[in-house]
């Protein structure tokens, strides 16, 4: 199946975006994440979102829809991919249809992670992610066993410098105005399929595995 996670910055798309991973034993596809090890790498890609990632505003289309087509191509991709932090824009969300048509597929579902954004911002101001393994964290709500290091790899973990709190408050407004269209997008086309995201992480999860499940009952 492919499947994309919609939901604001802080809603948990990438620890549940993982878990879901394993279990449906495909590849979790995150935008974010690619930008960040492009950034780590000094790559023209890198260079060219950075100034973009560090303002919290999105980087163009074209740029984002290049990187995603060819990481769609990868054969690890071919039984499937659950997609973290893309589309963002209705741009992106017809990019995707094109990019998956060209491989014969589509999306099968959207999993959109409702959040309140109030609860947004405390999320992300508690935030810690493993440098390595780019597992996520919280200091509240998702401690590792030992404060700093990654329970999973081992890895450092640290703080994202775009979770400072004035670019926070920018991406959820970037997010409002430019992702949330995507809401409808996908309704309209009977493919979203709504999840409590203020449950605990483990009640998200459940929820998510419950959709995907009546998402591959209709599939078939
Ligand atoms: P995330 O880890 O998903 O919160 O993404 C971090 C940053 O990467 C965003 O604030 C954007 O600057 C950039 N980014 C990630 N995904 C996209 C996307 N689909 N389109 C444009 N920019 C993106």
């Amino acid at each position: 199946m492919n499947i994309v996670l919609l939901g604001a910055p802080g809603a948990g798309k990438g620890t549940q975006a993982e878990r879901l991973a394993e279990y449906l034993g495909i590849p979790h596809v995150a935008t974010g994440d690619l930008f960040r090890e492009a950034l780590r790498q000094g790559t023209p890609l890198g260079r060219q979102a950075q100034a973009y990632i560090d303002r919290g505003e999105l980087v163009p289309d074209q740029v984002t829809i290049a990187m995603v087509e060819e990481r769609l191509a990868q054969p690890d991709c071919e039984p499937g991919v659950i997609l973290d932090g893309f589309p963002r824009t209705v741009e992106q969300a017809r990019a995707l249809d094109r990019v998956l048509a060209g491989h014969g597929r589509k999306v099968d579902l959207v999993l959109f992670i409702r959040v309140r954004p109030e609860e947004l911002l405390r999320r992300l101001s508690g935030r810690w992610i493993c440098r390595d393994c780019q597992g996520v964290y919280h200091t509240l709500f998702n401690p590792p066993k030992q404060p700093g290091v990654c329970d999973v790899c081992g890895g450092e973990l640290y703080q994202r410098p775009d979770d400072r709190p004035e670019v926070q408050r920018h991406r959820v407004d970037v997010y409002l105005a430019q992702t949330a269209p995507l809401i409808e997008f996908y309704r309209e086309r009977g493919l979203l399929q709504e999840i409590d995201g203020e449950q605990s992480i483990d009640e998200v999860q459940a929820s998510m595995r419950e959709a995907v499940i009546r998402g591959q009952k209709k599939k078939e």
